[in-house]
């Protein structure tokens, strides 16, 4: 199902113009306006969900396929040397447009960190915990 009003069913599907990398009849592929490296693409389903809890099986079962595929491509066209594949569900996550995309990103020689953290620490017992809790919401 499309929504009218979401921006990204309206670049997935035509309505607006978009520098296109690639489309098919489920994806299209657009590069990002704001880009965090050169050549900073985003992978669009055609159909509206609005997170990755949202897709249905036929979506998850190729989006991952499709960011291997334009990685890839990245690294044989732009000379990055990898990617990164970063995807967002909900605000405190960093999503600000709430229609599933799939970030690809590439990463050159000597090129900013961009999708870091800092390690923390844990004891065995609490890690369990934490386990045992997220467990109970499968
Ligand atoms: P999020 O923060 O939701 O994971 O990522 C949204 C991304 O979409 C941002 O990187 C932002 O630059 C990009 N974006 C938002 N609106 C548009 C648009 O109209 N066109 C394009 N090409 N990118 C957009
Ligand atoms: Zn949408």
């Amino acid at each position: 199902m499309r929504d009218e009003n979401c921006i990204f069913c309206r670049i997935a599907n035509g309505e607006i113009p978009s520098a296109t990398v690639y489309e098919d009849e489920w994806f299209r592929v657009i590069l990002d306006m704001g880009p965090a490296s050169k050549g900073h693409a985003l992978i669009l389903p055609k159909e509206h969900f609005k997170d990755v809890c949202d897709l249905d099986e036929v979506y998850a079962s190729k989006v991952l396929l499709l960011g291997g595929r334009i990685g890839s491509a990245m690294k044989k066209t732009l000379g990055c040397t990898g990617f990164n594949l970063v995807q967002n569900n909900g605000e405190s996550a960093g999503q600000t447009v709430f229609h599933f995309h799939l970030h690809v990103i590439p990463r050159y020689e000597d090129g900013e960190v961009m999708v870091a953290w800092r390690p923390g620490h844990a004891e065995a017992e609490e890690l369990k915990e934490i386990a045992k809790q997220i467990k109970a919401g499968l």
